[in-house]
């Protein structure tokens, strides 16, 4: 018997910075923040347009900031809303997880499912971008790719990925499990809950800003190496 299909899923939950006119008085002196690296993944939407075009993959994102609410968190975590909605009240808080939280989780999740159902296995790339800069310490990395390292297919596309990178361009600083770890909370974190090792591989690919920030053709080259190596990678794995 011949292994599954794969069937590619691009997602970008920190797309964009925009604050919903319901929301808009809740953000008053809180509009600075809005426009830094806490807000939104800038270059994260361009990437995940670029790559869902290439893979000709179905893509989900959103443009609401994640102060509003943080589609990468899980309902329950303290930081599921930002500084300016935390405080808001609970009918408020209800109101954005129903209308903007819910709805993008759900799609996805269904998207997912019915791929599953029809005896796919879904590979989810979930892109985002981090700020050089954290509490004073430089981030090591130019790209990071977040997996599960307990799920083999993920283990695998991960390293397979930082390979086929690092041959393309020596001088890229490519990472696993950096600056964060696959495992803790996020979206990818957990659809693994809801989905199989065999049926669901999800990968985080997080972009150093400063390399989105350096000019337009260093992140568009970037952005075309990215793209050829996992391209490489997941087409090699298909017809293994
Ligand atoms: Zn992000």
């Amino acid at each position: 018997m011949s292994a599954p299909r794969n069937h590619y899923l691009i997602t970008c939950e920190h797309g964009g910075n925009r604050v919903p006119e319901a929301y808009r008085a809740l953000f008053a002196g809180h509009e600075e923040l809005l426009a830094t690296h806490r807000g939104w993944d800038p270059g994260a939407l361009t990437l995940a347009r670029d790559l869902a075009r290439a893979l000709d993959a179905p893509l989900y994102y959103a443009t609401v900031s994640r102060l509003v609410i943080d589609l990468n968190r899980s309902i329950g975590h303290p930081r599921l809303y930002g500084e300016a909605t935390r405080g808001a009240p609970r009918a408020l808080r209800r109101e954005i997880l129903a209308r903007h939280y819910m709805p993008y989780r759900t799609r996805v999740e269904r998207h997912i499912r019915g791929a599953v159902a029809d005896g796919r296995r879904v590979v989810h790339v979930s892109t985002h971008s981090f700020t050089p800069v954290l509490n004073g310490q430089v981030r090591q990395a130019d790209v990071g790719l977040l997996y599960d390292p307990a799920r083999p297919a993920e283990a695998a596309l991960a390293r397979l990925s930082q390979g086929a990178l690092k041959s393309s361009a020596q001088e890229l600083r490519v990472r696993r499990n950096y600056p964060y770890s696959g495992r803790s909370d996020g979206f990818t974190a957990y659809l693994r809950r809801c989905f199989p090792a065999t049926a669901y591989a999800g990968i985080e690919l997080e972009i150093n800003q400063k390399q989105v920030s350096s000019g337009r053709e260093t992140w568009r080259e970037l952005k075309a190496r990215l793209i050829a190596a996992l391209m490489e990678v997941l087409t090699r794995q298909e017809s293994a």
